[in-house]
């Protein structure tokens, strides 16, 4: 039976002419055996990002709807080029919109989740022997507007899709290997992991390790989908994505550093029953993600509340959090954007007092201070300056003997 596969590939792999050309022949030798072929591309390196400049220089704050509107076009066109770079190997192919394929999101703009997806269109192209190239990051609103899935969010799309056609696997390509003990391009002997569990990847993902976009990996433990990430540029292994990770006994499979959040405080709060109810339940109800939470015992009844935040929400975050100060009078908001979250994450690390010293020596041993503590069953994470995140994420990982050397060393 001929088996379905969904491949998708991110900025850098389709970053030029060539790279296109490239992937274009990969894609067709894996049709050619036999198998049906759905591939999600990103637009090219550099695009989304420079077309969030360009809105940018002509209105500091546009309409999220404008936003969408504008990015969706970076995956158009990489879909486009890539459809043609097919068609001159002499192959069926067609490119698919998110609107064309049968993506429907809610209607929450710049961070808009899947809620079905129509495989008819995609069905019916791939019945007629076609290869389907579908645009990465974007859908459709019930109310018919184009809609982006946030930074990173093409994976979601492959995974989704996926889903959706039952596929027999979904392969991420990529511009590394595969997925590492920590960031490759900050650490240089981070190692790669031949497996990681879900929960694990689901951790380092949304604690910064944008080799896979979060919500991709719910999806896919969710719906069960195997995983595989690898590199584009040469033949690897890569790393799969699987249930429980048995493979190696190790409580600690990696860390990670998030540079993209702004830390908020509410400075004098009345201590009184119910205003961080008001705070956060106002937050969410706009789509704002909150993480860590600190609250401060002051003098005089009053209590100081800090909590952390994406950047992109930093603005509106503030205008919520000033709303509320005046409402129920507290001092004021201060906000700092000048913070990252360092994490250790692996399965086992709950209630493990020694991962936690561990973690806190080493920041000692730097002289970094932590701001905020959280921890859940499978991370602990700090809030420290930005300036020192580097240097404590390279020497935490040493000190988690995570390395390449490190493994060499125990193997002896
Ligand atoms: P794509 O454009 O293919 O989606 P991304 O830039 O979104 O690629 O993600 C790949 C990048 O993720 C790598 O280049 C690497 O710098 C970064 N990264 C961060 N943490 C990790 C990790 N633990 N393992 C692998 N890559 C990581
Ligand atoms: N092009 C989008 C971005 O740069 C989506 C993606 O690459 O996954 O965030
Ligand atoms: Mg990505």
């Amino acid at each position: 039976m001929e088996r379905i596969i969904v491949q998708k590939y991110g900025g850098t792999s389709v970053g030029s002419i060539d790279r296109i050309k490239h992937v274009a022949k990969q894609i067709v030798s894996v049709k050619n055996k036999g198998n049906k072929v759905v591939v999600v591309v990103s637009a090219m390196a550099k695009t989304t990002n420079s077309l969030i400049a360009k809105a940018k220089a002509i209105n500091p704050d546009p309409s999220d709807r404008e936003l969408d509107m504008l990015l969706s076009t970076g995956e158009q066109i990489s879909i486009s080029l890539l459809a043609m770079a097919i068609q001159s190997l002499d192959h069926k192919v067609v490119s698919l919109t998110g609107h064309q394929c049968g993506i429907v999101t809610d209607t929450n703009h710049k961070k808009a989740r899947i809620t079905e997806i129509n495989t008819d269109r995609i069905s019916k192209e791939l019945l007629e022997d076609k290869i389907v190239i579908v645009a990465g990051f974007q859908g459709v609103s019930k109310d018919n507007d184009i809609t982006t899935l946030g930074r990173g969010g093409s994976d979601t799309t492959a995974v989704a899709i996926a889903a959706a056609l039952k596929a027999d696997q979904c392969e991420i390509y990529t511009d590394v290997d595969g997925i590492y003990t920590t960031d490759p391009r900050i650490v240089k002997n981070a190692r790669l992991l031949d497996k990681i569990s879900y929960d694990e990847m689901l951790e380092l993902a949304s604690l910064g390790a944008k080799v896979l976009h979060s919500r991709s990996v719910e999806l896919a433990r969710k719906f069960k989908i195997p995983l595989v990430v690898k590199s584009s540029f040469k033949q690897s292994k890569g790393t799969e994505v699987v249930e429980v990770n048995a493979v190696e006994k190790v409580s600690v499979r990696g860390v990670s550093l998030d540079k993209n959040i702004a830390k908020l405080s509410i400075l004098e709060v009345p201590d009184q029953p119910g205003i961080a109810f008001k705070l956060f339940s106002t937050l969410s109800k706009n789509n704002i993600q909150v993480d860590m939470i600190i609250q401060n015992i002051n003098r005089d009844s009053v209590n100081d509340i800090s909590f952390t935040v994406k950047q992109e929400d930093l603005q509106e975050a503030i205008k919520i959090s000033q709303n509320i100060v005046d409402e129920i009078g507290a001092k004021e908001v201060i906000y700092d954007e000048g913070v990252s979250k360092l994490s250790v994450v692996g399965t086992g690390i709950a209630g493990s007092a020694e991962v936690a010293s561990t973690f806190f020596e080493s920041l000692y041993d730097l002289s970094v201070n932590i701001q905020m503590i959280s921890t859940s069953e499978i991370k602990i994470s700090c809030i420290i300056d930005e300036q020192h995140g580097e240097k404590s994420l390279v020497y935490l990982h040493d000190q988690f003997s995570l390395g390449i050397d490190a493994l060499e060393n125990k193997a002896v």
